[in-house]
C-alpha cells in the first residue's frame, strides 16, 4: 500500500472500526495524511508532497491567545 499524497509506503493502521471489522484508518508515518480502507483517495497533483517537501515542512504556529 502506498500513501495517496506522498507515495510512502510507511503506513499504519490507527484504528478499526468497533463493530464487525468493515473498515480500517490508515495513516502515513511520512506525511501524517489519513484515510479510510473505503475511500479510494485522489490527490489532485497540486497537493502531492514529495519527500523533500516533507522534511521541509515548517511546523504550523501555534494560535496567539486570545484577547481578554
Ligand atoms: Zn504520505
Amino acid at each position: 500500500m502506498k500513501c495517496p499524497r506522498c507515495d510512502g509506503n510507511k503506513i499504519e493502521v490507527i484504528a478499526t472500526s468497533p463493530v464487525g471489522n468493515v473498515w480500517e484508518v490508515y495513516e502515513c508515518m511520512d506525511c501524517f495524511y489519513s484515510w479510510r480502507s473505503t475511500e479510494t483517495p485522489h490527490i489532485h497533483d497540486k497537493f502531492k508532497l514529495k519527500k523533500e517537501q516533507i522534511d521541509t515542512l515548517q511546523v504550523i504556529p501555534p494560535i496567539p491567545p486570545l484577547d481578554k
